[in-house]
């Protein structure tokens, strides 16, 4: 059977965000032709752009028999079962729980409902800190490092604070 692998970026801020992040986890890792590979540490950080309680951040490795679509569905679904709820017209709203698709493979895609690499994923220290440590060879578009990306953004005034383990398998 044919497999991609898949990064996924996970963020809550309301609620007990933690936990929501492990049982998100979870629930990835039983989608039916999904596993779980690799989990960051347990990141916190400052919303940007918004207010509210700080957020949860993580990052996952996926491997996935599907396409990128119906991962993002499935993906979709889980955010719905922890009450994500959408405020229409507000951006970077308070979420109970955020799973972004970042990467499929080396999948490229510019669809309004999906679009790969996600587009904002290079600019997020909350993003790129978990991804550095279980990816720490990744590298961004133009070549530039992974951990170089990071220092310029924390050096730009982003916060990001790792706070314990996260993997929810042990
Ligand atoms: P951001 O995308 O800047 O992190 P957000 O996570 O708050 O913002 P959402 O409200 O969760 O945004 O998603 C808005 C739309 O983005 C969704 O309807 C989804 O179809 C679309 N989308 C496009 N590309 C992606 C991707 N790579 N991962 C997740 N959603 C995506
Ligand atoms: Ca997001
Ligand atoms: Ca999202």
């Amino acid at each position: 059977m044919q497999h991609e692998q898949a990064l996924v970026g996970l963020g809550a801020n309301l609620g007990d965000a933690a936990a929501t992040l492990r049982a998100a986890l979870l629930e990835l890792d039983a989608l039916q032709g999904c596993s779980l590979l690799r989990v960051s540490g347990l990141w916190r950080s400052a919303p940007v752009d918004a207010g509210g309680p700080d957020y949860c951040n993580a990052v996952a490795e996926l491997r996935c028999e599907h396409g990128a679509e119906e991962l993002l569905r499935r993906m979709q679904h889980i955010e719905s079962r922890h009450g994500r709820v959408r405020p229409q017209g507000v951006r970077n709203a308070p979420r109970t729980l955020d799973l972004d698709l970042l990467c499929f493979g080396e999948l490229r895609l510019q669809l309004d409902r999906l679009t790969l690499p996600h587009p904002r994923m290079h600019e997020r220290a909350f993003v790129l800190a978990p991804l550095a440590e279980i990816r720490p060879d990744w590298c961004l578009p133009d070549g530039e490092a992974i951990a170089d990306a990071l220092r310029r953004l924390r050096e730009a005034g982003q916060q990001v604070q790792r706070i314990g383990p996260l993997d929810p398998r042990g």
